[in-house]
């Protein structure tokens, strides 16, 4: 196998594909039995899976040198491309959905390959392509909008993501007002904001009801691959949140007041943990990755394989360097059956949250390498979070070569953060259930429910004299509402789970690593709940399974004395 910079990459021929895909799909419809079928399935696979891989090494040779005019261009070509490829992908569903042996096929590949063609073709039509056309362009016009904030402070210009160390800095008054910059480019470009997402929520309303549907949740739901629970499951694990773990949050924000010594935690204290700043890994980026060989080295055998792996074939480009894109991901390159790993290291908490995080992703792409179909590579959004935050905690016991004397500090900070995330991450659900279910509501409504929601999940919130969040502007800036509608339960879903290991993990280490591998080999082959009972985890959809690890979680934040820290 070849490294990755001596992978080969070769522009695809759109043309050619759609001569020889059509030929494929005839001799499909005219094979005489399932066997035949198979094997077209398979050549067409293989097929789809080369031009996934042109796409990704395309796509990642461009952010690693956004400089570099070769890949900029072969990226152009897939932004322009890609909607070919898609219609081209629909025609084969379309083709299996009908087919003669489909029970046979179900057999061989699995009935969820099916189930997921089955809800994707409830998405589409081509009565909806011009509908479609808006709603991408709205979304573009959401993000041209927030990257062109030029926000002043302090006599420099900086944009939205530059003001973040200012709103986190350990001077209350410069987190104050750095603060009210960053929420006065919404509140001053507010009209925008609510024309854009109005527009977005009228369009996607219509392609909803083009399509048959009563609302657009039951479609987003579908555009999601929710094949196995509706918006009834998640209205009740809502509940079990707002019931069963609030509570928690409430107390964990007392102690965060306490801990920093103000008489009120306000809404531009929350990201402060501790007075003297968070934990921070002791060496450099260089120094972090050799920390991470001996990490997953000593972790499991399969991780060992696993880190090796990345590292001899250069599948991992960590560190921060010149012309690099922001961020960090974990991608797959299916010719290679290889994971791939992108970051920019800055010698910060995040870097080990990339090591293990975005491995705990690429570990289980490793893991389920040699699945059939390319659709069960990547298991759906919800589970695909369950293996990285999963990782996160896995990776406890070695915090320490990290952080050394500030190891507990990092562990207790990692768990409150993973459960004060979840009444927000409901709050982003419940609030866009009630604007597609109410596509007629108001700007100033929506805001004002908003608000209401936040009260409800965010009790300890306090927005100070800020009128503009007051009046429920928070959400303009929390980009998957305008971009990838009801997408954001599911980090709280997998973070339910992922709880689930780090507990079973306290109580048996090495039962609770055998189901997790054995969850990370299924990859995408099942659906959410089908997995959690692969992996012997709570479904928490039902009653009972958010309480039941928040007592574990609360008696190990109680037992830190987290003001001595
Ligand atoms: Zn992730």
């Amino acid at each position: 196998m070849n490294k990755f910079n001596k992978m080969k990459y070769k522009r695809p021929d759109i043309e050619k594909i759609k001569i020889n895909m059509q030929n494929l799909l005839n001799n499909f419809k005219e094979a005489e039995n399932a066997q035949e079928q198979v094997k077209i399935i398979d050549i067409i696979n293989k097929e789809r899976g080369h031009i996934e891989t042109m796409m990704t090494l395309s796509s990642t040779r461009h952010s690693i040198d956004t400089i570099d005019e070769f890949y900029d261009a072969e990226n152009e070509f897939f932004d322009e491309n890609s909607p070919q490829l898609q219609a081209i992908e629909h025609e084969f569903y379309i083709c299996l959905n009908n087919s003669k042996y489909k029970n046979e096929l179900k057999d061989h590949y699995g009935e969820h390959f099916f189930n997921l063609i089955e809800v994707n073709l409830k998405t589409f039509d081509i009565s909806i392509i011009e509908d479609l056309k808006e709603e991408n362009l709205l979304v573009s016009k959401y993000v041209k909008l927030t990257s062109s904030a030029q926000i002043e402070f302090k006599g420099e210009k900086y944009n939205l993501s530059q003001m973040i160390p200012f709103m986190e800095s350990r001077d209350r008054r410069e987190r104050k007002e750095s603060y009210e910059a960053y929420t006065g480019f919404f509140n001053e470009n507010e009209s925008k904001f609510d024309d854009i997402y109005d527009k977005l929520v009228k369009v996607r309303d219509r392609i909803a009801k083009k399509l048959g549907f009563e609302n657009f949740v039951q479609l987003a739901y579908f555009r999601l691959n929710r094949t196995d629970y509706t918006s009834e499951d998640v209205k009740k694990y809502r509940e079990q949140v707002y019931k069963d773990l609030v509570p928690l949050t409430t107390e964990l924000r007392k102690r965060q007041e306490e801990r920093l010594g103000l008489e009120k935690l306000k809404y531009y204290d929350e990201k402060i943990n501790f007075k003297d700043g968070n934990a921070k890994p002791k060496g450099s980026p260089e120094w972090i990755l050799e920390n991470g060989k001996i990490m997953y080295k000593e972790l499991s055998k399969e991780t060992d394989e696993f880190f090796q792996f990345m590292n001899e074939y250069n599948l991992l480009d960590l560190l921060a360097k010149k012309g690099k894109a922001p961020g960090g991901y974990c991608t797959f390159i299916y010719d290679y059956k290889a994971p791939f790993i992108f970051s920019n290291f800055n010698g910060t908490a995040d870097d080990i949250g990339v090591l293990t995080h975005e491995a705990g992703h690429a570990f289980q792409t490793y893991s389920s390498r040699d699945k059939a179909v390319p659709e069960y590579i990547f298991p759906t959004l919800e589970a695909c979070e369950i293996h990285s935050m999963s990782m996160e905690f896995f990776t406890w016991p070695w915090m320490k070569l990290f952080f050394e004397n500030e190891e507990l500090k990092y562990k207790y900070t990692h768990l409150s953060d993973a459960v004060l995330f979840i009444p927000y991450g409901v709050t982003v659900d419940e609030f866009q259930h009630y604007v597609y279910e109410n596509p007629e509501a108001t700007p100033d409504e929506r805001k004002r429910k908003w608000r209401e929601i936040e009260k409800k999940y965010l009790p300890h919130r306090d927005y100070e004299d800020n009128d503009f969040l007051n009046r429920g502007g928070m959400w303009f800036r929390q980009m998957h509402i305008f971009q990838v509608p009801f997408y954001y339960i599911d980090y709280t879903l997998a973070q339910i789970c992922a709880l689930q290991f780090w507990v079973r993990n306290i109580e048996n280490h090495q039962k609770a690593w055998e189901n997790y591998v054995k969850l990370c080999k299924e990859g995408g082959s099942k659906s959410f709940t089908d997995l959690l009972k692969v992996a012997n985890l709570k479904n928490p959809f039902i009653e009972g399974s958010v309480k039941e690890i928040v007592i574990t979680v609360k008696k190990w934040l109680e037992s830190v004395k987290d003001g001595e820290l």
